[in-house]
């Protein structure tokens, strides 16, 4: 029977499928997961596509995770779709960078681009009453989550219920950005309305290689070892987070134990790298600080941090210009110059930058 708040955690130092798809069925069965996906189900795995880099960059779910969680749902007879909307870019140029085409044809795995939208209403939600969602949000019979264990600028760490910002398509992620602003209890909410559209079977975590610092793309790759998997996508980032010793719960877990989703009480880890968390505790990202000061705008001004632009890295490509949800940045005599005033601090242009130009830190004036 399926416990709600439980998660697997097990370690895993390599990227090996087989040695992936062990720990994965160990797994599935500890939590009485197995028959969650039956024969015949088309089933969509979700992993973190954020932008086209090598796998050993560690910002993109690796391959082997996805090669071990098909040849265990093959086994069960489900037909498998891959699906997510990047940053930026063709989701086929990812696919490719990311070395995810292998796999893709081994196992006849059909790419979904969330490029078709549907409109979802639910007045139910927390905040969204109207969501914007991928059509394939409610396409499939069942969705796996394949998240990377990751720091986040913004919302602390991107985990399971993070990853699933990808179901918003394209352009439609800025717009909630700028809707959310600095208030990331809001953006947080966002984040769980989906997830009550799209709550996937299984949430299994590539924390073999992660990131920490300022993640989830200009951090620094970290070996954590750890593969976690839980039906609950709350639960499972609870527990992660602590595992890897974040001070406070995130913005996104902090929603959580609001609505009494996870509880010190209820949400456990089992498995064997349950009780060995890390001994020493993961680097958070530099924006995570900034996350709720309060008080007035100008000393907000002062006191978040601000994106800062490296000019010697900087390669004028304008994708942060394009994607600023604020449009606050603007490309002048080679360089790139931000409105302060107006900039929402959401930090996407450093998720963004394919040079790894843009630092957050402090700063004062306009
Ligand atoms: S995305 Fe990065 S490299 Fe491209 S213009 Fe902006 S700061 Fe420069
Ligand atoms: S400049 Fe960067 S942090 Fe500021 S609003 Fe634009 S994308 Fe967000």
């Amino acid at each position: 029977m399926v416990e709600p708040g439980r998660a697997y955690f097990d370690f895993c130092t390599e990227y090996n499928a087989d040695k992936i798809a062990a720990s994965l069925r160990t797994g599935l069965t500890t939590l009485g997961l197995e028959g969650a996906i039956k024969c015949g189900d088309r089933v969509l795995l979700k992993p973190n596509l954020i932008m086209a880099k090598a796998p050993r960059l560690a910002v993109t779910t690796h391959p082997e995770i996805v090669r071990a969680v098909a040849m265990v749902l093959k086994d069960c007879g489900a037909r498998l779709y891959l699906g997510d909307s990047p940053g930026f870019g063709s989701l086929e140029t990812v696919l490719e960078k990311c070395g995810f085409k292998p796999v893709l044809h081994e196992f006849a795995i059909t790419v979904t681009p969330f490029d078709q939208e549907s409109v979802v209403v639910d007045t139910d939600n927390l905040v969204a009453k109207k969501l914007i969602l991928a059509t394939a949000a409610s396409e499939f019979d069942k969705v796996v989550n394949l998240p990377k264990l990751k720091t986040h600028s913004m919302m602390g760490a991107t985990l399971a219920i993070k990853n699933l910002f990808g179901f918003i398509p394209g352009l439609k992620k800025a717009a909630w950005h700028l809707r959310a602003g600095h208030d990331r209890d809001f953006f947080a909410r966002i984040m769980f309305d989906i997830y009550r559209q799209v709550t996937p079977v299984w949430n299994f975590l590539d924390g073999i290689a992660g990131m920490e610092g300022d993640g989830p793309t200009g951090g620094t790759p970290r070996n954590f070892n750890l593969l976690a998997l839980s039906a609950d996508a709350p639960a499972l980032d609870y527990l992660v987070e602590k595992w890897v010793g974040f001070p406070e719960p995130t913005p996104l877990s902090s929603v959580s134990l609001n609505l009494g989703l996870v509880s010190e009480e209820s949400s456990c880890a089992c498995g064997p790298a349950a009780d060995k968390p890390l001994t020493r505790p993961i680097k958070q990202a530099q924006g995570t600080a900034a996350a709720t000061f309060p008080g007035h705008k100008l000393w907000r001004r002062v006191f978040v941090k601000r994106p800062k632009v490296s000019r010697t890295r900087c390669q004028h490509c304008r994708v942060c210009v394009q994607h600023c949800p604020a449009q606050v940045m603007k490309l002048i005599d080679a360089k790139i110059v931000i409105d302060y005033k107006r900039c929402i601090r959401c930090y996407c242009c450093q998720e963004l930058c394919p040079y790894g130009a843009i630092r957050v830190g402090f700063g004062i004036g306009s």
